[in-house]
Parts: C-alpha cells; structure tokens; sequence
C-alpha cells in the first residue's frame, strides 16, 4: 500500500478509538475523507425496525423519507452487494484488476453480525476517478465503521429503551400508596412529558360524559378537542393534522375514560412514538382503573392510607357534626388550614416516596402537638384541615404556633440523610351565622395570605 492509503487508514483508527456521538463521527470521518479523495460530503444512515425507515444518524435519527428513493433503494441492492455506484450495484472482484471509475456517489453498508443494518454515503466532486484499491481501502473502512456505530447505536437505543421501562415502572409504582385521580395523573403527565420530549403531552379524564383536561393546566388547540370528539371505544389511536396531533384514548372494560393526546407543532410521530405512546397509554390506562376501584372500596374507609390522619370525606362528616354541636351548645370551634411549604420541591429533589415519608412524618408531628378532642384530617395532597372544639382563637394561636415550630425543628430521615421543612398556616374561628365552607373557606383565605407573605407563619383571619 502507498504511504497515503496507510496514512488514511491510521487517521481512521483514531477516530475510531474517541468515544464521540454520531454526528462528530461523521464530522472527524468527513475531514479524513477530504484528505485522502475528492470528497464532497458523508451521510450516515441506521435501518430502523420500530417504525421500518432509515434514520439519518447525523441529524437526530430523522427519519428518511420513503421519498428518498435512491437511497431506500440503494439499501435494498447492498444486501446483496458491496457497493452502490453510482446507482449501479457491484460486488468486489476477487482481483484487483486496473479498471478505473469516474464516481459521484458510493453507497457501502454498515453490517452486524453478517446482517446490513445501515448505509454509508459518499458523495464525491465532479470528475472524481477511482480504482480497484480504493474500493479495497472503502471495504475495510466500512467494515470499521460499521463496528463503531453499532456501538454508538446500542448504546442510544438502550438509553432510550432504559428510559421508556423506568417511565413504564414509574406509573405502574405511583399506585401503591396513592389513589387520588387529581394526584397520580399530573404525575403521569409529567413522565410522559419528559419521555415523549419532542411533544406536548396532555391527559384528559373523561367525567360526566366530558372530555376534562386534568394534565397541564390548559390546553388552547381547538384542533384536540375536535379529535377528542372522534374518539370511539374501538378507536386505538387517532391521528390527525398531518400526524402532528395523536390522541390516544384511555380504555377500561370497553369504555373510554380518559385520553393522553401528543401534540407537536414541528414533528410528525413517528412510528416509534406511537408505539411508545401506546405502551404509555395502556399502561396508564391500568394505573387510572386501579387507582378508581381502590379509591371506590376506600369510600368505606374513614382513615387516610398515607397517614392515618382522617381522611376527607370523613372530614367532611366529622364537620357537620361539629358545626351542629357548636351551634346548639354554644361553643367556641375553631379551624386550622395548613399546606407544607415547597413541597413540589421535595419530591422534585427526593422523589415521590421521600415526599411520601415526609407527609407522614408531619402528620404524625399533628398528632403529636394536639389535643384528643381535636380533629386533624387530611384535606388533600399535602395539605391538611383541623377541628379544634371547644377553643378560642388566642388558644387556636398558641397550638398553631407551637405545631409550626415543631415541625420546622423537627429532621425529617429520608434515605441516609434528614431534611427539614416547614408549614404555613391559616386560622378561623367560627361565627354562629356561618356554614362549616365558610369557616374553613376564611381559614384558607388566611392560609393564602400566610403563603404570600412569605411562608413558615400562622395567620388569623381578619373576616
Ligand atoms: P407552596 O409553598 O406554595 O405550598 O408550594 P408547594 O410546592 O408545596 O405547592 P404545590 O401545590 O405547587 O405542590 C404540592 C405538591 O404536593 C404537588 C404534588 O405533586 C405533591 N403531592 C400531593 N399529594 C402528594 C402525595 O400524596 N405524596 C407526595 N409525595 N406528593 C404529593
Ligand atoms: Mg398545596
Ligand atoms: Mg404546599
């Protein structure tokens, strides 16, 4: 071999070796190339089984399209062969005869396993010639890079197909202690929204025959709601506005109840996303009617699962009979709305299961701090709602401050470490004209306020 040939050869070596994505491959392969041949430019593409297209592995895996003939069908022709030039197919001759080519564009294929799972183009200058040699030196350096890419190839489909199991696992786990619909599906929304990334994500429940959006917190495109409308029980997927929007609805015992719809204003959903979607949707689908039957035997239940506290409907009850009492005897009642503070936070940081722990923890620090004839309740997600009977405002005031201060001192364990937060406060006593909503409706008006003014603190309500 001369000199020059050795010197590309070793020059790919080294590229080879680097640990670099894709399109700075193709980048270091392009400048080795211009040295050696009168290269114009080199394209990488990798056969996709998910959704049966080549993908440009330069340009973010997109998708060729089935337009590109000349290359969709210089991939059929190199399964056979070794060569595409020119669009003539060619296998190496055993010898190296002296015949030389003038060349615009040699396709070789990327190979595992002896199987073509890819294709290299080349695109030449004008009035390029090659011979036999060259063709030689191609053939070990498709060989080459054909095992560097199944490298990099491997390694980004398992990152993604990591990433789709965990967000799988994560939706079937949110249900092991939640059953709040209002809480297990922004959850679900987010995930998908993190894996579905080129998308927006939305989820719409379907209550009293309506399609209600529970996933973010609205959703402008009228187009949505017309494909809503289309939706049948039969219907697995829809898509619509040149496969830009995809609505995928949540199906239980044949009935629909609820749709995830993906919604980009640039891509079109490939095949891969839909069948991820799918996978998504289905498995969302069960969480949704697990959470719905558990949520229907816990109807019975008076305790909340979390944290033993009661929960809200027997809040509710437990109200009624206050207020009843109260306004027969005369008494003093009052209320306490407490939310803890940057709670979003822990759980963004910790994860749901610390924030879990943390819930509990400061359920039990309620407990702890009240009297046995008062009534803490869980109201909802991190926030929490209590009777105190027989007791006057400046009493309420002394427990609520003494609560908020035992859980701002109190470490919280979570995995091998200990956080602490802090709650905020808002406190009503009752009026004899006034309803049980509207205590405890004056009680979140001042826990509002006890937010806005920078948190950690009691408020009593001025009303
Ligand atoms: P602020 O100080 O204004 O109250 O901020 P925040 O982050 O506490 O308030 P926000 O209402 O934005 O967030 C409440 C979070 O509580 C969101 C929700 O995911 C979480 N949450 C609700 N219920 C549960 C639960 O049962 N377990 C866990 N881990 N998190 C929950
Ligand atoms: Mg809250
Ligand atoms: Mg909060």
């Amino acid at each position: 071999m001369e000199n020059k040939q050795l010197h590309f050869l070793a020059k790919i070596s080294d590229i080879l070796i680097k640990d670099v994505d894709t399109a700075e491959l193709s980048g270091d392969l392009k400048e080795a190339l211009k040295n050696y041949t009168a290269l114009k430019d080199i394209k990488l593409y990798v056969y996709d089984i998910t959704s049966n297209t080549l993908r440009n592995c330069i340009q973010n895996w997109s998708v060729i399209d089935d337009n590109e003939e000349v290359i969709y069908k210089a991939y059929e022709e190199i399964q056979e062969h070794d060569f595409v030039i020119n669009s003539k197919a060619y296998k190496l001759p055993a010898v190296i005869s002296e015949i030389t080519l003038k060349i615009n564009s040699l396709f070789m294929p990327i190979v595992k396993d002896e199987k073509v799972f890819g294709l290299i183009e080349l695109e030449f200058e004008a009035e390029t010639s090659i011979n036999m040699e060259f063709l030689f030196l191609m053939k070990i350096f498709a060989a080459q890079v054909s095992l560097k890419l199944q490298n990099i190839v491997l390694n980004e489909q398992s990152k993604i197909n990591v990433e789709f199991h965990d967000s799988m696992k994560n939706i079937a786990k949110i249900i092991e202690t939640q059953y709040e619909l209002n809480y297990i599906v922004p959850l679900i929304g987010e995930m998908l929204d993190r894996f579905i990334s080129d998308h927006l994500i939305y989820v719409f429940l379907k209550q009293d025959g309506e399609f209600n959006l529970v996933w973010p917190k609205a959703c402008k495109d009228e187009r949505i709601f017309e494909a809503l409308k289309q939706l049948t029980p039969e219907t697995e997927y829809l898509l619509t506005n040149n496969d830009k929007i995809g609505a995928f609805p949540l199906t239980s015992e044949g009935e629909i109840t609820g749709c995830i719809v993906a919604r980009s204003t640039l891509d079109t959903l490939s095949k891969r996303d839909i069948s991820y979607l799918e996978q998504l949707t289905r498995q969302s689908a069960i969480t949704i009617d697990r959470a719905n039957a558990y949520s229907k035997v816990l109807q019975y239940a008076t305790l909340d699962a979390l944290t033993n506290l009661n929960n809200r409907r027997q809040f509710e009850v437990r109200l009624k009979q206050e207020i009843a009492t109260t306004k027969r005897q005369s008494n003093p009642l009052c209320a306490m709305m407490i939310d803890i503070d940057f709670f979003k936070k822990v759980n963004d940081t910790y994860g749901h299961a610390s924030g879990d722990a943390v819930l509990r923890k400061v359920a039990a620090i309620i407990k702890e701090q009240l009297r046995e004839s008062d009534i803490p309740s869980r109201y909802g997600g991190e926030e929490f709602a209590i009777l105190l009977p027989f007791t006057h405002i400046e009493e309420a005031k002394i427990v609520g401050e003494r609560l908020r201060k035992a859980v701002e001192v109190t470490p919280i364990p979570i995995d091998n470490q200990s956080i602490n937060v802090t709650i905020s406060m808002g406190l009503a006593e009752f009026k004899q004209e006034e309803s049980g909503e509207e205590l405890f409706a004056r009680a979140d008006k001042a826990l509002y306020e006890a937010k806005e003014t920078g948190r950690n603190r009691v408020i009593i309500s001025n009303e």
